[in-house]
């Protein structure tokens, strides 16, 4: 299967991300794991990504585009991936269709989950990009910059929806027949 999560910052996409990805046999591509990943690794990448990180900014489309067309070119990906965190931007959007050509992303998981909630939850993670204001300025360019993919994937009949309010468990449960009604559906 190629699967897309798509949802705000903080709304459990990393955690239900890992428990799918376990279950399907695909390959975890997490766009903010790659990067922190080139932070801690003090690369050039890693380096020009950092503040940007810590100010709840986007990382610029090429730079986030290259990291996932390397990913996803590799052997492993090519009986299914994950996309976690990718794309965010109608341009990554785009870059992902010409470099999937034919074949396409099959399903949008998009978890629903109001602001407070977003900002509680993040606060709870105690990462080093999640004080308040940074929070704040995520959910912001979230609702400017990603959000508009949700209308996009709707049109092209790829979305399902997911109320990512309940426990972990319940998130998990809808999140697995989400893909499952789109696997019966493509013959994956
Ligand atoms: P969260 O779990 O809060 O959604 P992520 O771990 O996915 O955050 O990403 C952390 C940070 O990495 C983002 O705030 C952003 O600065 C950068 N980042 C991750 N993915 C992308 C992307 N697709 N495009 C641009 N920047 C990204």
């Amino acid at each position: 299967m190629r699967i897309v999560l798509l949802g705000p910052p903080g709304c459990g996409k990393g955690t239900q991300a890992q428990r799918l990805c376990a279950r399907e046999k695909v390959v975890h591509v997490s766009t903010g794991d790659l990067l922190r990943a080139a932070v801690a690794g003090g690369t050039p990448l890693g380096l020009k990504a950092k503040p940007i990180m810590d100010a709840g900014r986007l990382v610029p489309d090429d730079l986030v585009v290259d990291l996932v067309r390397e990913r996803i070119a590799r052997p492993d990906a090519a009986a299914g991936f994950l996309l976690d965190g990718f794309p965010r931007t109608i341009p990554q959007a785009d870059a992902l269709d010409v470099a999937l050509g034919r074949n396409g992303v099959q399903v949008v998981v998009y978890y629903v989950l109001g602001d407070e909630e977003i900002v509680r939850r993040s606060l709870g993670r105690g990462r080093s990009d999640d004080t308040e204001p940074v929070i704040r300025e995520r959910l912001r360019v979230y609702r400017a910059q990603t959000e508009p993919l949700v209308a996009r994937y709707r049109k092209a009949g790829l979305l399902e929806e997911v109320d990512a309010s309940g426990t972990m468990e319940q998130v998990e449960v809808a999140t697995k027949a989400a893909v499952a009604r789109r696997a019966a559906g493509s013959g994956r």
